[in-house]
């Protein structure tokens, strides 16, 4: 399997907690000395250098990390990316795109009209524009082009719930964009993947509930959320398969969630 990444290049989104982060160090432990890039990204830079300073010591150097501050939000900083990247790590190979978040829980009159536009504009827009990023830098590829495009939904796109209605509908929109990107894309070998995790213990909650920790931690009473290695585990498997291997769609809960 970590022959696949031998001298490839992942970049992850929203890669400074949570499932993002576990995915870039999931990635390093699967090859930690095959000349593997990673550019990690998101809104707090000081985390990604963290990671990227842990990765290096983990791999002893083996794994190149560059920590790239992005806001997904913000059409021009996301169209500024790849220009702003150094000529050697322009060539992208596999792109998670994680970043994302849910703000407030409430009955859809309620719900405030930020909260709306930031879900929206972080979650469905971002992904959108950053996927429209890198696309041609795997489009330039033979044969059609070829890359991994894997994108984070969550099961709240497949099985909504009463107080979550903005939330849920932004990850069925992920799914449906997914599902027609890979129908586009099907004569070429870049392979487009969705992976939707059920309840995973990040700082998701504590972003849902405005930073109020206490309030976040009672979202698992009575049961054993999964972790973000469980979700970066599964992610690296999909892309260390061989290339004719299309792991298109998979689902992720915990034992008692569904
Ligand atoms: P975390 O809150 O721990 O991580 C979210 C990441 O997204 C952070 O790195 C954050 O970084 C980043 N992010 C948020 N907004 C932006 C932005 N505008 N631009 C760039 N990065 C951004 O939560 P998770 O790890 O749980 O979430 C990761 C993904 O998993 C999300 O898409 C979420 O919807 C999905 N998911 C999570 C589930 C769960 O139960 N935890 C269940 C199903 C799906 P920063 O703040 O530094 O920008």
């Amino acid at each position: 399997a970590a022959r696949r990444l031998q001298d490839k290049t992942v970049l992850i989104t929203g890669a400074s907690s949570g499932i993002g982060k576990s995915t870039a160090l999931e990635f390093a432990r699967t090859a930690p000395s095959n000349g593997l890039r990673i550019i990690v990204t998101a809104r707090r830079l000081e985390s990604l250098q963290q990671l990227a300073a842990d990765i290096d010591k983990e791999t002893s150097g083996g794994v190149k990390v560059l920590p790239v501050q992005l806001d997904v939000s913000d059409p021009q900083q996301v169209r500024g990316l790849v220009p702003g990247l150094p000529e050697e790590w322009k060539g992208i190979d596999v792109l998670v795109n994680n970043a994302g978040l849910v703000k407030g829980v409430a009955k859809a009159p309620e719900i405030a009209e930020e909260d709306i536009k930031v879900m929206f504009d972080t979650n469905v827009t971002g992904l959108i524009n950053v996927t429209q990023a890198i696309l041609p830098i795997f489009k330039k590829r033979p044969n059609g082009g070829a890359g991994d495009i894997i994108n984070v939904g969550s099961i709240a796109g497949r099985d909504p719930y009463p107080g979550g209605s903005i939330y849920c509908a932004t990850k069925a929109a992920v799914r449906s964009f997914t599902d027609a990107l890979r129908k586009e894309l099907i004569s070429t070998r870049i392979r487009v993947i969705e992976i939707d995790p059920g309840q995973v213990e990040t700082e998701f909650s504590i972003v849902r509930f405005y930073g109020d920790k206490a309030k976040a931690d009672k979202v698992y009473e009575g049961g054993e959320p999964l972790t973000p290695e469980d979700i970066a585990e599964v992610i690296v498997f999909t892309a260390t398969r061989r290339e004719n291997v299309v792991i298109a769609d998979t689902l992720i809960f915990p034992q008692h969630q569904v």
